[in-house]
Order: C-alpha cells, then sequence, then structure tokens
C-alpha cells in the first residue's frame, strides 16, 4: 500500500495538532468551526494512520512519527555521526608504496594522513597515489607527505553537521570523502570519515523510512 492521501481537512487538523498539541477534539472542532461530532472520522483515519497519538484527558499529539513526518524534516535530522564510517588513517613519514598497500589492505579510496601527535594534516586519494607512481620506481622512497593535499586545504566537518552539509561540500569539491574532526588546542583529531557511499546509503534509509 502506497502512502495515505489526506483531505484537506484532515492536513488542516494535521496542522493544527502540529502546532497546537496536545491539544483536545473539542479545541479542534472550534478552530475549523465544526461539530466534534463531524470531525471524528478525520480524527479516527489521523490515529490510525499514525500521524496523530491520542491520550484520554490530554488530546491529540503530532506522533512525529515517519508517517506523518515531511521530508525536509527527516533530512534535516539525519546528522554526519549516524551515518559516519572508521577512518583510517596513516603517518606521514609511510611511502607512497605502503600507503597503496594499505589502502587495499583496509579497502578504502582515501586515506587520512596525521603527524605526531595524531592530528590530522594530509588527505590521499587513490588518484594522489597513481600519479605519484606513475614511471615512477622509487615509490617506496617518497614519504606521502611530498604528494598528499595538506592542511589547510583540507575540506572536514563535525560529527554533528547535517549530512546534507556534507553532500553539498563531496559534490562542490569534487571529492570523495571527507574527515570528520574534533578540534584539539593544536589540531583537528580525526574521529570519522563520510564517503559518497554513506551519502547513498543515508540516501537510502531516507527512501525506506517514507515507504518510498
Ligand atoms: P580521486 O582523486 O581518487 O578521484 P578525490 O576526488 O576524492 O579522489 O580526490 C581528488 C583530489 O582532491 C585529490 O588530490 C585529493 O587529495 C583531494 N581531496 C580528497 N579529499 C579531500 C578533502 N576532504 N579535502 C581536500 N582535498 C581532498
Amino acid at each position: 500500500m502506497g502512502p495515505i492521501e489526506l483531505n484537506k481537512r484532515q492536513e488542516e487538523i494535521l496542522e493544527i495538532v502540529k502546532g497546537n498539541g496536545p491539544i483536545t477534539g473539542e479545541h479542534i472542532a472550534e478552530r475549523l468551526n465544526l461539530t466534534r461530532a463531524t470531525l471524528r472520522p478525520d480524527l479516527a483515519i489521523l490515529t490510525m494512520a499514525g500521524f496523530l497519538d491520542a491520550r484520554p484527558r490530554v488530546g491529540y499529539f503530532y506522533s512525529g512519527k515517519k508517517a506523518g513526518q515531511d521530508l525536509s524534516e527527516s533530512v534535516m535530522n539525519m546528522k554526519v555521526k549516524d551515518f559516519q564510517s572508521i577512518p583510517v588513517v596513516v603517518s606521514e613519514k609511510v611511502s607512497v608504496y605502503d600507503a597503496i598497500a594499505q589502502m587495499f589492505l583496509e579497502d578504502v579510496g582515501t586515506l587520512f594522513v596525521v603527524n605526531e601527535q595524531s592530528l590530522l594534516t594530509g588527505v590521499l586519494s587513490r588518484k594522489d597515489l597513481l600519479r605519484s607512481s606513475i614511471g615512477n620506481k622509487e615509490i617506496s622512497k617518497i614519504p606521502v607527505h611530498i604528494i598528499m593535499t595538506r592542511m589547510p586545504n583540507i575540506t572536514y566537518c563535525f560529527k554533528h553537521d547535517p549530512l546534507l552539509h556534507v553532500a553539498k561540500k563531496l559534490i562542490e569539491k569534487q571529492i570523495d570523502a571527507l574527515p570528520v574532526v574534533a578540534e584539539h588546542e593544536n589540531g583537528l583529531e580525526v574521529i570519522g570519515r563520510i564517503t559518497k557511499t554513506n551519502i547513498t546509503a543515508a540516501f537510502l534509509s531516507l527512501a525506506e523510512n517514507h515507504d518510498l
């Protein structure tokens, strides 16, 4: 069964309860200049469909359930922390060769580079590693800090950021991943990773939660 279609009066009731709930059936009727009896079937439908909850002597309130939650509300409720993956970090001193090995071993497309204090200093993408490998036989002697994209040119995010803002950054900067960071006195600690795959998974969960 697809999402249920609400009629105009049911939509009005929903708006009233969203803005004023908990509210009694009597008061909803008053606001609409209708009798309580006229509203009864609409209230029953809204309650059965899960848009409203009813409590004796308290009244009706908006359930906030997925059926009633609008899409834009759900989108803004998706936060980085709910979709982030574990970051894979390497030291600035490791060689390009070892970084490539690490990328295969951990099955990721982006590595984050940290200094001795474990603070973020760089990013390595697949193409960064490919570029430095082409025609270069000495990649076990080149440290990654020579080829990485470095601070302050790194795009990052925080765990409480809306996922939508991260999606926008990924597209605008034409990159595949962002480190999730926590601020420290001397720099940024890497605590997570958000990639296009995480955004795709979030997109899918949204569709599932809205029965699309
Ligand atoms: P690929 O180069 O494998 O297609 P990306 O599109 O992610 O992967 O990377 C493109 C370039 O942007 C690379 O040089 C990489 O170092 C850099 N880059 C990747 N992620 C970031 C980031 N979060 N902030 C800044 N630069 C990044």
